[in-house]
């Protein structure tokens, strides 16, 4: 079964009206393949301006963060039904960052997602295992855990792309090899399959994210579970359009 290689792009909290619309005017300018979905995640105050600058349509804009209520009394939060007013089509959910720093739970997390996609908002799923619980060799336990949380209350896993993080990769520059990357990625399916059953454990994509940059991502070319990349660092920088085309 053939899934469409996809590369996201979370700019985290960085970023100015200026150098935002530099960015995507360079990709306005790339020729971007046809046959990859891009989708990247500017903070939410340029929300607005990235639907307005993104004129040539070839990436979808994405949110960084959502929250599990339509609208009313949620300081600070953001709607799914505003990001779709906006004509904002995806969300990421679960970054570990959300997960460390600002302390979301797993059934948070998964009631945002479960939200998100009630709402025609599709998610990026964003999981991964800490430095500590991975020398404890207890990764794919911990991407079950976080998994599980939203396969207990979302059946139809359609619109959800899943990325994995693991934490210590993320900006650190010590990305996972290809190798580490696709075992885990296999035992991420695997687990899919038992959960949520193996048509749709064959569908979904599972990204790798983690100091991928134009020199590393080719690296993962040939591994059959590594279905594209979440792009931190390197998303706010030209050779972002080398890992968009690095499966060519
Ligand atoms: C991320 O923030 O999702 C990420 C993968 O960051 P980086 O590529 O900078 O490691």
């Amino acid at each position: 079964m053939a899934r469409q290689f996809f590369v996201g792009g979370n700019f985290k909290m960085n970023g100015t009206k200026e150098s935002l619309t530099s960015i995507i005017d360079n990709l306005n300018k790339a020729e971007l393949p046809s046959n990859v979905e891009v989708v990247i995640a500017p903070p939410a105050p340029y929300l607005g301006l990235a639907v307005t600058e993104n004129k040539q349509k070839t990436v979808a804009i994405s949110a960084q963060n959502v929250f599990n209520k339509a609208s009313g009394a949620y300081t600070g939060e953001i709607s799914p039904t505003q990001l779709k007013d906006l004509g904002v089509h995806w969300t990421l959910t679960g970054h570990s960052e959300r997960r460390t720093i600002i302390k979301e739970s797993d059934e948070f997390i998964a009631e945002k997602t479960k939200f998100a996609l009630d709402n025609g908002v599709s998610v990026i799923l964003c999981i991964g295992e800490t430095l500590e619980e991975r020398k404890s060799g207890v990764t794919l336990e911990v991407t079950a855990r976080q998994l599980d949380a939203v396969s207990k209350i979302v059946s139809d896993w359609t619109n959800i792309v899943i990325a994995y993080e693991p934490v210590w990769a993320i900006g650190t520059g010590l990305a996972a090899t290809s190798e580490d990357a696709q075992e885990t990625h296999k035992g991420i399916r695997d687990h899919l399959v038992k959960t949520i059953g193996a048509e749709q454990a064959a569908k979904v994509r599972i990204l790798y994210g983690g100091s991928v940059n134009g020199k590393n991502a080719p690296d993962f070319k040939d591994k059959a579970d590594v279905d594209g990349f979440l792009v931190g660092g390197a998303s706010l920088k030209p050779e972002f359009v080398d890992i968009i085309k690095s499966r060519l």
